[in-house]
């Protein structure tokens, strides 16, 4: 039987009562639909959430899979004599998995609910426009940034190392797919300050769409995947903007445990004094290749697969010591 007070089309649905949708782009008009087919807000902001998180993650992890898988590339790999293998890639898959299912998607249901409580625009349309967007997406990076500087550096404190952040230097030559590889409470400390930011914008200033925040959640996942994708091409992004970080800078955390905390930008670090090993290391690189000018392939390669190897054996003894297990009589240079 013909049911008369279904709601059909968006212009029945008590959300979009009002609504001009002759003047709605596609994206918007994709944007009513999903959340009329839904019915239930709540539902509709937590499920994409949920399935925006995946399928940027591993969408964004299958070409730096792609390229672990052909030797070709290797010439722009970092650290290039440790790729990770299928197994330890599909280890490390079945571990986010685990994580996102487990934590995130029991809470994620809270997402609009918390939104709505702090004024912040999720089902609505239209979308407020690029200009407003850009200045409010760049702030959360700069937010982000700092909150990780600062947040990653205690994670390197003895006890929280220990329990929590040992997890995430596993590897030592990260991929793409490890950028979400940690410990449920590290991933709760350090998300908080991707999501934060937007929370606290819009608690203050009352002006904020949820689309804004899912563009800066997208461009986030891009920057932290890339970050531990273990290759530096000619083209990346920090040879274009010299004070955004990359998988140059991060890759280097990875391998000496120590220096580089932030995600996104450089100027943290360089002004703490927190990237001194780094420069050190890059600066040793550089002289060597001018005064190696005239010496063979083998050998730079030889030069620099020695001085990652000492770099990051010291590495290694500084997590002992960070984790309180370095034998008293051992000093690190
Ligand atoms: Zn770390
Ligand atoms: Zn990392």
């Amino acid at each position: 039987m013909f049911n008369a007070t279904a709601v059909s089309t968006p212009f029945d649905d008590p959300l979009y009562a009002g609504t001009d949708f002759s003047s709605l782009n596609w994206f918007e008009q994709q944007w009513v639909a999903w959340y009329v087919w839904v019915g239930n807000p709540i539902i509709a902001t937590g499920l994409a959430s949920f399935l925006l998180h995946e399928i940027v993650y591993f969408g964004r992890s299958v070409p730096w899979i792609i390229i672990d898988a052909i030797p070709y590339f290797r010439r722009w790999k970092l650290q290039p004599t440790k790729v990770p293998t299928p197994k330890e890639q599909w280890e490390c898959t079945k571990q986010v998995l685990l994580s996102h299912f487990t934590i995130e998607l029991p809470a994620i249901w809270l997402f609009h609910p918390m939104a709505e409580s702090i004024g912040m625009s999720t089902y609505q349309v239209p979308f407020p426009s690029l200009k407003a967007m850009a200045p409010q997406i760049f702030l959360f990076f700069f937010y982000e940034d700092l909150f990780h500087y600062l947040a990653h550096q205690a994670l390197h404190y003895g006890p929280l190392y220990r329990h929590i952040h040992k997890i995430h230097h596993k590897y030592s030559a990260p991929f793409g797919l490890a950028a979400e590889y940690a410990h449920p409470a590290e991933v709760f400390i350090l998300g908080a300050g991707t999501i934060t930011g937007p929370l606290l914008y819009c608690y203050f200033t009352r002006n904020l769409h949820i689309v804004t925040v899912y563009i800066w959640i997208v461009l986030r996942l891009f920057q932290a995947i890339d970050a531990h994708s273990g290759y530096d091409f000619p083209w990346s992004l920090q040879h274009i903007l010299p004070f955004w970080s990359g998988a140059e800078h991060h890759d280097f955390h990875h391998m000496a445990f120590t220096n580089n905390f932030s995600t996104s930008f450089r100027w943290w670090d360089r002004i703490f004094g927190t990237d001194d090993k780094y420069r050190q290391y890059r600066a040793r690189v550089q002289a060597v290749k001018k005064s190696m000018k005239n010496a063979s392939k083998e050998d730079m390669i030889k030069f620099e697969q020695q001085l990652q190897d000492q770099i990051e054996a010291e590495g290694i003894q500084a997590e002992k010591e960070a984790e309180g297990t370095a034998a008293k009589t051992v000093k690190v240079q």
